[in-house]
C-alpha cells in the first residue's frame, strides 16, 4: 500500500535568493538518506511530497527526523476535491486513529474553490459530529488538528505534524573539519555546526600504545552517530605518540596541555586546507578545564589562520549533556577510554599562559618534522565502510 508524506521546508523558505538552491539540495539530502526505500519526491515552492510504500513507513520516518532543513512533516490523505468525499474520509481516517478531539484547519490553496476556510471548517466538524456519538470538538487542545489543503484538483488532509530538525541542509555551506574526541562536547559540537548545514569530516588524534584501539573505535561509533544526520563522514586519524612523548620529556610540565593543543591546531589546519574544509570545530567551552580558559584560547588559537568554530562555547556542561542524550551519543562519549589529552596530564596546568614562553618551549622539540610525520602517517576512514576501518580495531 502507498503513503503520502507532506515535509515542509520552515526557515528555508525565508532565504528568498538561495530559495532554488537550499531546496534541490535538501531533497538531494531527503533522496539520499531514502534511496533503499523505492520512493518518489515531487518538489514545490514551500513543501515536498513523499511517495512511499507503507511496509517501510517506519524507516522513513526515523531518516526524516534526523534531517536537517525540515521544519516538520506529516503522513497525508489525497483525495479529489469534493466536499461530501472529503468529509467521508476524514471521519473514516480519524477513527481509525482512534481520536476523541479535534479542531479542523483548512487551507484553501486553489483560491477559485467556492467555500471559504472558515466555512469549509464548520462544514467538516459538522459532519463529524453528526455521524459519531463520542467525538467532540476543543479548540483550545484538541488530541488532533484536522488539517486541510484544497488545491484544484486533489485535497490533502492530514493530523497532528512531526516535527523535524530544522536548520539548513547539510553541505549547504560547504566543508569544516571537528577535532572528534571521545568525550561529550565536541560530537555535539559537530550536530551543531551542522545543524547550520556545514559538512563535516572529523580529526581524531591518539597516541597508540599510551591510548588504546578501544579509545580509537569509540571515535569511530561517534563518527558514524553523527553521519546519522549527515551522510558519510570522513575520519582523520592522526598517530601524535612520538610529538606527545617529545613535549613530555622535554617541555615544563605546566605547560604541556597549552603546546599539545597548539600543535593539534596546527596539524588540524593543515589537514583542513588539504582537503578544503574551510573552519574548524571544536567542543571547547569557556572556562571548563585551564586550556579552555579566554587567555589560553588566544595563546593556542594564535597558532593557526583558519576560522575555528566553537559552537558550544557558552553551553553548560549539562545542557551539554541533554544535548548529546538527544542525539544518542551520550552513552558512547561515557566510555572511559583515555584519550591522549587526559595521559601524561600534569598537575597543574597553566591557567594564563604566556604566548612567547610557549615559543620558547617550542623550540625545544622539531616540532615541524614531527608534525610533517604525524601528517604523513595519518589514517583516512569512510566511517559508514565497514570494510575500510575493519583492519584498524
Ligand atoms: P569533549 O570536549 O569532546 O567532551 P574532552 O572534554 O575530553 O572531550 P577537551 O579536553 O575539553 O576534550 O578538549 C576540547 C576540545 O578539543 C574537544 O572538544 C575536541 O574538539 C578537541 N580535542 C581534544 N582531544 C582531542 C583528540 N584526541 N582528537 C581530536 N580532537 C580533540
Ligand atoms: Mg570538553
Amino acid at each position: 500500500m502507498k503513503g503520502i508524506i507532506l515535509i515542509k521546508y520552515g526557515e528555508l523558505t525565508t532565504k528568498k535568493d538561495n530559495r532554488k538552491y537550499f531546496i534541490n539540495l535538501l531533497c538531494n539530502n531527503i533522496e539520499e538518506k531514502l534511496k533503499s526505500f523505492d520512493v518518489v519526491i515531487t518538489k514545490e515552492h514551500s513543501r515536498m511530497y513523499v511517495q512511499y510504500d507503507k511496509t517501510f513507513e517506519k524507516d522513513i520516518i526515523r531518516e526524516l527526523k534526523t534531517t536537517f532543513g525540515i521544519h516538520a512533516f506529516s503522513i497525508v490523505y489525497r483525495v479529489e476535491t469534493d466536499t461530501d468525499l472529503i468529509c467521508k474520509e476524514v471521519l473514516k481516517k480519524f477513527k481509525e486513529e482512534k481520536f476523541k478531539t479535534f479542531k479542523v484547519e483548512t487551507k484553501r490553496r486553489d483560491k477559485t474553490f467556492e467555500i471559504f476556510s472558515i466555512d469549509f471548517n464548520k462544514i467538516v466538524a459538522s459532519y463529524i459530529l453528526k455521524n459519531s456519538s463520542d467525538i467532540y470538538v476543543d479548540v483550545h487542545n484538541p488530541e488532533a488538528y484536522i488539517n486541510i489543503e484544497i488545491n484544484k484538483d486533489y485535497t490533502y488532509f492530514y493530523f497532528n505534524e512531526i516535527k523535524g530538525l530544522g536548520g539548513y541542509p547539510v553541505s549547504v555551506q560547504g566543508k569544516g573539519l571537528l577535532m572528534l574526541s571521545g568525550g561529550i562536547d565536541s560530537p555535539v559540537a559537530g550536530y551543531l555546526a551542522l545543524k547550520r548545514g556545514v559538512k563535516i569530516e572529523a580529526i581524531y588524534f591518539e597516541a597508540l600504545p599510551h591510548t588504546s584501539l578501544d579509545a580509537r573505535e569509540k571515535v569511530i561509533t561517534l563518527a558514524k552517530k553523527l553521519s546519522n544526520y549527515s551522510g558519510g563522514i570522513k575520519l582523520h586519524i592522526v598517530p601524535i605518540t612520538k610529538l606527545q612523548e617529545e613535549i613530555y620529556q622535554k617541555i615544563d610540565g605546566s605547560y604541556m596541555i597549552t603546546i599539545l593543543r597548539r600543535m593539534m591546531y596546527r596539524i588540524s589546519e593543515k589537514i583542513a586546507r588539504k582537503n578544503k574544509n574551510l573552519i574548524l570545530i571544536n567542543g571547547e567551552s569557556i572556562g571548563q578545564v585551564a586550556s579552555q580558559t579566554l587567555t589560553s584560547m588566544n595563546v593556542i588559537n594564535e597558532v593557526v589562520d583558519i576560522p575555528v568554530i566553537r559552537p558550544v562555547a557558552c553551553f553548560d556542561k549539562l545542557e551539554i549533556i541533554d544535548i548529546a542524550k538527544r542525539i544518542d551519543t551520550y552513552e558512547t562519549s561515557i566510555l572511559p577510554y583515555e584519550d591522549c589529552c587526559t595521559i601524561f596530564v600534569p598537575k597543574h596546568p597553566v591557567i594564563n599562559p604566556h604566548k612567547e614562553k610557549c615559543e620558547e618551549f617550542e623550540k625545544l622539540i622539531d616540532y615541524e618534522k614531527l608534525i610533517s610525520d604525524a601528517i604523513d602517517n595519518t589514517i583516512t576512514i569512510n566511517v559508514n565502510n565497514e570494510e575500510e576501518f575493519s583492519g584498524l580495531l
